[in-house]
């Protein structure tokens, strides 16, 4: 737990700013009050205060993740809090304390630079150290929960810090405790565990085809920039063309359903999921109903990908929430599974 022992500065306010640099789908949205949040001592007095005036408010990271309405009312919380230090080391594992608002990649650089391998199939996922735990941020088969040792927050029921346990914070595929518990906490910093023993981890066809000599294993910097390869062919670079990564979750089915969607469409893309389950491939269903590079208005569906929404310019939430609408309702038509949206709609 911790405790302000100096009265911190108070959080910068801005009134009225606009953050359409601040979310990757380039939206034009204005944050009534944006504080800008450096330090986590400055969570309770502010917490307290917009208690007492029954102001609504949001954390926000980079904004890779969110879809963003043109005016946010209330206060908006930019989570910069700065920071990154191994904490601990033994024989087996090493502790290293970051600050929530650190950029992710740059962290996990950060890792590689310290010979610390693990984290290199998450490299160049956008967004913030604070944010990751939220949705279990994963690719190329790693998600982050497993090297979560514990996360600080502040906890806006209790009014006070906390500290959550791995197993506290209830991992999940694509979500946490901390998703379920919308606008409860404020992560201020992740704790994570690396284990020394590493090996590669390169199930994932993508980075099997390009490391499939048996002889010579890659490092974990070689996957770092495969990763980053990979990813910067596939996925629209936000600073160019607005978007939140993938826009639907891949859907879970039963193995029975499954079963009969296989047989009526035997080249459904599928992978192995929790015994009894089948997790479908959300592009691939996108990709069969005739989506993909399809536009509408200043919206549209990816060329190369059709998971990920895009922002052509201009566009609003509502733009982008209604082309969601007419997919999900394709993809229940022709394959009867429903499309859950992945980013945070505010
Ligand atoms: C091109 C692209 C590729 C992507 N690829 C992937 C991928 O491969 N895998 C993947 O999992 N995701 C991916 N994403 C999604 C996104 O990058 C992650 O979800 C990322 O963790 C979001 O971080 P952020 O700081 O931008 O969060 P934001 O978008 O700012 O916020 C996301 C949610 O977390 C909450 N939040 C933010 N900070 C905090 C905090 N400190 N405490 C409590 N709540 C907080 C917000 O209120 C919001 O609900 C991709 C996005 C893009 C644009």
């Amino acid at each position: 737990m911790n405790s302000a022992k100096n009265a911190p500065n108070p959080a910068k306010l801005t009134p009225n700013m606009g953050l359409k640099h601040r979310n990757t789908f380039g939206l034009d949205a204005v944050a009534e009050l944006a504080y800008e949040i450096t330090s986590a001592e400055q969570l309770p007095d502010l917490l307290k205060g917009l208690a007492d005036q029954n102001q609504a408010w949001r954390p926000l990271g980079g904004g890779s993740n969110v879809i963003l309405p043109n005016q946010l009312p209330g206060a908006t919380l930019l989570i910069n809090i700065p920071g990154q230090e191994i904490a601990q080391s033994d024989e087996q594992n090493t502790w290293v304390s970051v600050g929530a608002g650190v950029n992710w990649h740059e962290f996990v650089a950060w890792t590689l630079e310290q010979n610390l391998p693990g984290l290199e199939n998450l490299a160049l996922i956008p967004g913030t150290v604070g944010a990751a735990p939220i949705q279990n941020i994963g690719a190329y088969g790693v998600e982050i929960g497993q090297y979560i040792d514990h996360i600080e927050a502040f906890d806006a029921v209790s009014h006070d810090f906390v500290t959550l346990s791995q197993a506290a914070c209830q991992f999940a595929y694509r979500d946490s405790y901390f998703k379920r518990h919308p606008k409860r906490y404020i992560v201020t910093k992740v704790v994570f565990k690396i284990p020394k023993p590493w090996k590669p981890r390169l199930q994932y066809a993508d980075l099997a085809n390009q490391f499939n000599d048996p002889d010579q294993p890659p490092s974990a910097k070689d996957i770092f920039t495969a990763v980053c390869q990979i990813r910067s062919q596939k996925l629209p670079d936000p600073k160019v063309i607005g978007n939140a990564g993938s826009f639907f979750q891949n859907p879970i089915v039963s193995n029975e359903q499954y079963e009969t969607l296989f047989k009526q469409f035997p080249r459904l893309v599928s992978y192995p999921d929790a015994p009894g389950m089948r997790k479908l491939a959300a592009g691939w269903l996108i990709d069969q109903c005739g989506f993909k590079g399809q536009r509408m208005g200043s919206v549209g569906v990816y060329e190369k990908q059709a998971l990920v929404l895009v922002n052509h310019g201009g566009a609003n939430s509502e733009d982008i929430l209604n082309l969601a609408k007419i997919i999900q309702e394709k993809v229940q038509k022709n394959f009867q599974v429903q499309l859950d949206i992945e980013p945070n709609i505010f």
